[in-house]
């Protein structure tokens, strides 16, 4: 297909024999608006030329094989997919895994690779749904046989690469096309792609630009605002159905985005992105914000979001922060909601946070216990470590989507449908007071029955169930602000310096990165060295040895001064602990957002513990950091007029 990237292309043929070698192109050469701008121009095409590929093209842009619910993944390690270059391009393992540690990118080497190769005849070139499928295949296939399947099927496709297809068929394969930042991306992409050129006409000339006509300005308004529409469809659902029911349904006239909601509602069984919460420094920090607003303050627990689904049918499904299906996790889970749920209840989701408990005690068990339990497929009679569930917010019920209604509401419900039963469905402890020394009391309380300390959410006002955003309207108050040390964050690990003295052999210290959504990279934030319990130190080496990259990734933004001995790629994220942040010229964390020339970096940073729950663009961002930067100046240039409260 002949495509210029500028550009949206409506005169090519509908065969798109290339199509994943432009989507990946555009994503690896330009700035982020630029790719959005490319990205939405391909889809565009695909929309006129050939909108059953709309689908499939979104997926493998996001490098999935599905939504993360449905657990569908390709299964096919590096060493599987190095025996398959070596298999169909006739030379030998040995060499191809040199020239891999050589070069650090697998998908070079099968491109130059198949250069070498020498065929009877040409396949059937690569369109993007038959790669798709085959990818589907793949992620399909279990059992004995299963690897030497995939083998074939990837070297069927290895043949019939052109081009350097074979370089982005090896990264997707090897599930590094990207790391998954690009999904904001694809989303404002997909929106203006829809925007100007809607699916489901029959393309005269004067549709397929819908925003021809308009100034510049106003479109980008424009798209803004549907864009805006699009992500919540999508993340309420979170699932690309929203392009299999709707774009790509030829039956259904596309209504335009506004209808999309209509369409696409919360549905029991299909989980959506959880609502989170804005970090604060202190008691008094909640009481400005929330000024006159009516407000509760529940007990933070410390376990794991459990997103409980009943469906019509009966079925209880069980969803993570993240998504995933947790269902198999939990048995014990699902065997008590029949015994707490009231009759009135015939379909609902929850929203609640899986705790250990301990039944003899009586009380909550950290959350490190709760990370001894098994994930998959767990049998009621093996569980050793007891779950209680807290919940906190009911999001949908017996056919409504409850998301739009206050806080007030929504608890009201989830009262009135659910019994409590003493260790194992309990609702969130909670007080609706807006006195100040009630609340500093409460904060201490929750620490003291084993929580975080306190989630403070508005009742009233401003008070509806934002899918996927970190709000306002949700204040977390964690108990670090009691003793006074400071902030805790979430950084992701990019690099590692070898240990000395005792540490020989190790890793000695880690180089910290937090992530920035506007501009896609990790920025370089800390050093760290301490914290680390000699466990810790030999469990970071076995795992973080299994990720070192030869080069750093062009999005980390790193001083060559902080450069670390080894580079590791971005896929842990850890929660640290630190005294306080300054400005740096070293560091790169929320650069130019509180001088122009520095970042920020925090100073004596403490490990805490691994957070598997977060992805690595889920680690705290450099705006956030900035913000607790000015926070904090704030509160020293209060000096000693302080007041006390805001030191909770
Ligand atoms: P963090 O991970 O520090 O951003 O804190 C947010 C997490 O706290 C949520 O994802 C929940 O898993 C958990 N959590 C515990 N108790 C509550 C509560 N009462 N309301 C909302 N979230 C809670």
């Amino acid at each position: 297909m002949g495509c210029n990237l500028g550009q949206p292309v409506f005169y090519c043929s509908v065969i798109f024999p290339s199509t994943l070698f432009y989507i990946l192109i555009a994503f690896l050469f330009f700035a982020r608006l630029r790719n959005i701008e490319t990205l939405s121009n391909l889809l565009r095409s695909v929309i006129v030329l050939s909108p059953e590929d709309l689908l499939c093209c979104v997926y493998l842009c996001l490098n999935q094989l599905g939504p993360a619910y449905m657990g569908l993944e390709l299964g096919v390690g590096e060493t599987v997919l190095m025996k398959a270059v070596a298999q169909a391009t006739g030379r030998q393992l040995d060499k191809i895994k040199a020239e891999a540690a050589e070069k650090g990118d697998l998908g070079l080497v099968a491109e130059s690779s198949r250069n070498n190769q020498r065929i009877m005849f040409q396949p059937a070139n690569l369109i993007a749904g038959g790669v798709f499928n085959k990818l589907k295949d793949i992620g399909n296939m279990s059992g004995n046989s299963a690897m030497n399947k995939k083998i074939d099927i990837i070297k069927g496709l290895f043949v019939a690469c052109r081009f350097s297809e074979a370089r982005y068929i090896v990264r997707s394969l090897a599930g590094k096309l990207r790391i998954g930042l690009a999904e904001q991306s694809v989303l404002a992409a997909l929106s203006q792609a829809v925007c100007l050129t809607p699916p489901g006409q029959d393309f005269p000339p004067a549709v397929i630009d819908a925003g021809k006509g308009m100034s510049a300005e106003n479109q980008k308004a424009w798209i803004e605002e549907k864009s805006l529409i699009l992500k919540q469809t999508y993340c309420a659902i979170w699932d690309k159905r929203l392009c299999e029911f709707y774009f790509l349904n030829g039956f259904v006239p596309f209504e335009g985005i506004d209808e999309l909601p209509n369409h696409c509602k919360l549905t029991p069984g299909v989980p959506l992105r959880p609502m989170l919460a804005h970090p604060t420094k202190g008691v008094g920090e909640v009481m400005k914000r929330f000024d006159e607003a009516a407000f509760t303050c529940e007990y933070k627990y410390d376990g794991e979001r459990a997103q409980i689904h009943i469906l019509e049918n009966g079925e209880v499904r069980i969803f993570s922060r993240n998504q995933e299906d947790n269902t198999t996790k939990y048995p014990d889970i699902i065997s008590r909601i029949p015994t707490v749920k009231n009759e009135s209840v015939v379909s609902c989701v929850l929203d609640s946070e899986a705790v250990a408990w301990d039944r003899e005690k009586k009380q909550i068990q950290p959350f490190q216990v709760l990370t001894t339990r098994k994930r998959k497929d767990v049998a009621a009679a093996d569980i050793k470590v007891q779950v209680c569930v807290y919940a906190f917010d009911l999001l949908y019920l017996n056919g409504e989507s409850l998301v739009k209604q206050p806080l007030s509401c929504r608890r009201a419900l989830l009262k009135e449908s659910f019994q409590e039963k003493e260790g194992e469905f309990v609702f969130a402890r909670a007080i609706d007071s807006d006195n100040t020394d009630a609340i500093a009391e409460f904060l201490e309380q929750s620490v003291r029955d084993s929580c975080e300390g306190l989630m403070v959410k508005t009742l009233e006002k401003d008070a509806t169930y934002e899918i996927a955003k970190r709000s306002h309207n949700w204040l977390k108050l964690k108990k670090d602000y009691l003793d006074g040390v400071g902030d805790t964050m979430d950084l992701c690990v990019i690099g590692a310096y070898l240990g000395k003295g005792k540490r020989t052999g190790t890793y000695g210290g880690f180089l910290l990165a937090c992530y920035d959504e506007d501009n896609e990279e990790f920025q370089s934030v800390c050093k760290i060295g301490t914290g680390f319990k000699d466990e810790d130190l030999e469990q970071h080496y076995k795992f973080l040895k299994e990720h070192i990259l030869p080069n750093p990734r062009p999005y980390y933004r790193v001083d060559q001064s902080t450069e670390p001995d080894l580079w590791l790629d971005a896929v842990q994220v850890w929660e640290v602990k630190c005294a306080d942040l300054s400005l740096s010229p070293i560091y790169k964390a929320g650069m130019g957002l509180c001088d122009p020339e520095k970042g920020i970096s925090l100073r004596f940073p403490r490990f805490l513990r691994i957070r598997d729950d977060k992805k690595p663009e889920e680690a705290t961002s450099g705006g956030q950091i900035a913000d607790l930067y000015r926070k904090q100046q704030v509160v020293q240039n209060q000096g000693d007029k302080a007041d006390l409260e805001d030191y909770y």
